[in-house]
């Protein structure tokens, strides 16, 4: 009877393997991750350190190239500069400028934005399907998030 349930167990355990490396889980490749003194330029505009967090310490940083792409097409559309004032944030900084736990900064996946004409770039935003929009004052947020969109004003 033992070596019955242990001869089951080990066809189990190994059609469990042989299904894992079938489809193989695929790393999430919109998000890269990288240490805070890179100087790579991620697209024509967008150099990697415009994306650093704020807080000038945490050493890995992250950014969602799909954002970053997008952000690129709002800037070509536009025709002028477009300033990353907050893109990635760390946890520490995160809690320190009052973001939410759940913030798409966390996870490199939002920018907030300014440039000279934020009504238009409002416009051009919401034509490129940003998933979430925050407008405020003087800067717009502007994220890649998964699920339900977002929209929110002067919050
Ligand atoms: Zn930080
Ligand atoms: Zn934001």
């Amino acid at each position: 009877m033992k070596t019955i349930i242990i001869k089951i167990l080990k066809a189990l355990l190994k059609t469990l393997e042989e299904s894992q490396t079938k489809t193989p889980k695929k790393p999430n490749q919109r998000i890269i991750f990288y240490p805070r003194q890179t100087k790579d330029q991620l697209t024509k505009s967008f150099k990697a350190e415009e994306f650093y967090c704020k807080c000038g310490k945490c050493g890995i940083q992250r950014v969602d190239m799909v954002l970053v792409e997008k952000l690129q097409n709002l800037r070509d559309r536009l025709g002028s500069k477009v300033i990353i004032n907050s893109g990635f944030r760390c946890h520490e900084h995160n809690r320190n400028v009052g973001g939410v736990l759940s913030s798409q900064h966390l996870n490199g996946c939002a920018a907030d934005i300014w440039c000279k004409n934020l009504k238009k770039a409002l416009k051009i935003a919401e034509s490129l399907g940003f998933r979430g929009i925050g407008v405020y004052k003087d800067f717009l947020h502007l994220d890649n998030r998964e699920g339900v969109v977002a929209r929110w004003q002067n919050k």
